[in-house]
């Protein structure tokens, strides 16, 4: 392993490589900010990964390297299979399983750090002689502790990978519905929630400080109260608040990749990690922005959430207008102006190439058409924009909320394909609802609503009635999304 720090320390060609490779990440992560550019950030992430990855593998003594790729074949054709058979509906909750290996991957790198510190060069002994090479002097004489410095970072690459994991977890049970989207609030959870978390970071201090013979009982309850923290800040989430703990689980995997770096001393994970953690971040700001949310009280675990609050409540009949796609394709050739809202709907029934075909039509026929995306709309983050760029909807005609929201008072049809809470008015005038606060689009100010969903029954995400759904100028087309669309664009043909 001596060898190892001393490639690490020396080689300039690898700190090199390694700088290459972060160049390329931040060019990735700026092609990724629009989407004329994403495919290009797309490669430039791909060839700053192949750098580190070769670099890493060919400088390194970590293990044999048929070992090494027999695990990459092997991990490299189960991402292949999840890849292709994934539906698209369901990337976030695949997204959020990702992030909890990456939470487990530090875990078990800080483990095997503190039971086999001398493979990782963390013996003090190791350390001093990596810093003597510089100068050529070569100190012998072995000391078997881990110094304090590594130990905090060790500490806190398990601790904020063992969050990362269990938050990850529940985050996955929550999206894929095998457990309740509606928060679980917990009395004194705020108590809890700080006294966990001082209780970690005294955990920390006491196992960098403490003798060789001391640490293990302080690690692994680090360990256990992070796994715990992870759980405790994620179940009080739900409702319009889990796309903010999808960006900012994928910010903790960042940073626990970072923590990593520092215990395996790999300046390219180092960076990669903090470019992630970052930029996740800095996404989970501006979401908690566009819905209105306190950043601090979601990270803390729902801190703002209402006891109060939840969906679920048994919905009393209404009349309601029911159309067909015949009265629909009608009424939007009559329009002049129609703005497409998309939402998680419009996902599940793979309806935006048939809504494509149908806004060319109108097109045609004199009518402008726009598309409305909502921060939050489908189940991730730019859902809408990846699905609507897969069907080819040219990038000027898509609108952010707050570019297009007064647009509504002078469209005749709003045209609302599989949207739901985002749409719904409980938002700016129900102080109980689990989505008040959250911005969403003026739609009953078009002169005309069409609302496509399959049933009377179905909810949003939220889980909430939505007064759309009865308003005078509403049109509801109850039908499969794609269904419908398609028949609408026959009735235009
Ligand atoms: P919603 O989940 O509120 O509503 C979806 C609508 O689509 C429902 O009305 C449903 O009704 C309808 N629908 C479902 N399948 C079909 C189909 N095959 N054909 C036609 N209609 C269909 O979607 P929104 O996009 O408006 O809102 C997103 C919600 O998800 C927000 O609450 C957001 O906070 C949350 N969320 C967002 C994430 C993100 O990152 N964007 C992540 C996690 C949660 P019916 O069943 O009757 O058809």
């Amino acid at each position: 392993m001596m060898q190892a720090i001393e490639h690490q320390a020396v080689n300039p060609w690898v700190a090199l490589a390694y700088l290459v490779s972060g160049v390329f990440f931040i060019l990735a992560l700026r092609g990724l900010s629009s989407p004329a550019t994403s495919q290009a950030g797309n490669r430039f992430g791909m060839i700053g990964m192949l750098i580190a990855v070769v670099t890493t593998l060919a400088t390194h003594d970590i293990a044999n390297i048929v070992e090494i790729l027999i695990a990459i074949a092997v991990g490299g054709a189960i991402g292949l299979v999840i890849a292709r058979r994934i539906a698209m509906t369901a990337m976030p909750e695949l997204v959020a399983a990702f992030h909890s290996l990456v939470g487990l991957a530090a875990v078990l790198v800080g483990w095997a750090a503190y039971l086999n510190p001398g493979a990782f060069g963390l013996l003090e002994s190791s350390l001093r002689f990596s810093a003597e090479l510089y100068d050529g002097t070569v100190i012998s004489g072995a000391s078997n502790s881990i110094s304090p410095v590594s130990k905090v970072e060790m500490g806190l690459g398990i601790a904020i990978g063992a969050i990362t994991f269990s938050g990850s977890v529940i985050a996955f049970l929550k999206l894929s519905g095998k457990m309740s989207g509606s928060p679980i609030l917990l009395p004194v959870r705020h108590l809890i929630n700080l006294g966990t978390l001082a209780v970690i970071i005294v955990l920390t201090a006491l196992f960098a400080m403490a003798g060789p013979d001391q640490t293990l009982p302080l690690i692994v309850a680090l360990t256990i109260a992070a796994f715990v923290i992870g759980f405790l800040l994620i179940i009080p989430i739900g409702g319009a608040d889990m796309p903010v703990v999808v960006s900012m689980l994928n910010s903790y995997s960042g940073w626990a990749a970072a923590a990593m770096g520092f215990t395996l001393g790999n300046t390219a994970m180092i960076i990669t990690g903090a470019l992630v953690g970052s930029s996740g971040a800095i996404l989970s700001y501006i979401m908690c922005r566009a819905m209105n949310r306190s950043f601090i009280s979601v990270i803390a675990g729902g801190f703002g959430a209402d006891a109060s609050a939840g969906g679920g409540e048994t919905k009393e009949q209404r009349p309601y207008k029911q159309g067909s796609a015949a009265d629909a394709a009608f009424m939007l050739e009559q329009a002049e102006k129609v703005i497409i809202i998309p939402g998680y709907g419009m996902a599940v029934a793979q309806a935006q190439h048939a809504l494509r075909e149908m806004a060319d039509l109108l097109e045609e026929k004199g009518v402008e058409v726009k598309y409305a995306i909502h921060p939050v709309a489908g189940r991730m983050p730019g859902h809408m924009n990846v699905l609507l760029a897969e069907a080819q909807v040219p990038y000027e005609n898509v609108f952010e909320l707050e570019d297009i929201n007064s647009e509504f008072a002078q469209a005749d049809v709003a045209f609302i394909i599989g949207a739901n809470d985002v749409v719904n008015p409980a938002a700016k005038t129900d102080k109980s609802s689990p989505i008040y606060g959250m911005p969403v689009f003026d739609v009953d100010k078009a002169k005309q609503v069409f609302f496509i969903k399959r049933s009377m029954g179905g909810v949003g995400y939220a889980g909430v009635d939505n007064d759309v759904f009865y308003m005078d100028q509403t049109m509801m087309l109850l039908s499969d999304a794609k269904k419908m669309v398609e028949e609408i664009v026959k009735a235009l043909d």
